[in-house]
């Protein structure tokens, strides 16, 4: 996709991200999308390895004003994408496919991905959610969700660790799902757990 920088830093410039993933999925390729804001710009600043990790993200979307505001101050008129209206944009578009429907929710307290998975399976009863495991658990059950997440193969894997650990996490564990759209996604589980 085209993009400018911001810093140092790769932003994508797609008129439908939802839409852009879905179609690079048919294709069989696997996407990391970071939904960036300016506390991790100023992390990637002091950091190496994030600072890496924006370099190679698939998609970066501009979720944070700070960015928009860098942008205009470059001469760059982008719209804003916030990371949650993006990831529900993501679940809508997906549970009109039959093909990219499969969907796991990674992350938060203890039930509240169980929450998040009910009311987006109500909302939208084609979406297939595969499975869900919170955020806070020890390894054991780190190397089961590993295993399940390898049988499973979800379509889209969403992580809600909080930065920058989801993202090192994709990193990691990308490999397992290697067609899969992985997210990382901040608060938005207890958002929409409400
Ligand atoms: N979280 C988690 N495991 C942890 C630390 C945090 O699952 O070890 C979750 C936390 O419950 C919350 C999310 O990660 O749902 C982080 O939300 P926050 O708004 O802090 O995200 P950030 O703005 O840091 O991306």
């Amino acid at each position: 996709p085209a993009k400018v920088s911001v810093f140092s830093y790769p932003l994508h410039l797609v008129d439908n991200a939802p839409e852009w993933l879905l179609m690079q999925q048919r294709s069989g390729r696997g996407q990391h999308v970071v939904t960036l804001n300016s506390e991790m710009v100023m992390l990637a600043e002091r950091t190496p390895r994030f600072a890496e990790l924006l370099r190679q993200a698939d998609l970066v979307i501009p979720d944070g004003s700070g960015v928009i505001l860098y942008l205009k101050l470059h001469g760059l008129s982008v719209k804003r994408q916030p990371g949650i209206e993006f990831a529900e944009a993501l679940l809508k578009l997906a549970s009109e496919s039959d093909h990219h429907n499969r969907v796991f929710f990674y992350g938060a307290a203890p039930g509240v991905a169980e929450t998040v998975a009910e009311r987006w399976q109500a909302k939208l009863p084609n979406l297939k959610v595969v499975g869900v495991e919170s955020g806070y658990h020890d390894a054991n059950t780190e190397a089961e969700l590993i295993r399940r997440l390898e049988r499973l193969q979800p379509n889209i894997i969403f992580v809600a660790l909080g930065v920058p650990r989801q993202e090192y996490w994709i990193q990691d564990h990308r490999h397992v799902c290697p067609t899969a759209i992985w997210v990382g996604v901040g608060g938005s589980f207890d958002i929409w757990a409400g």
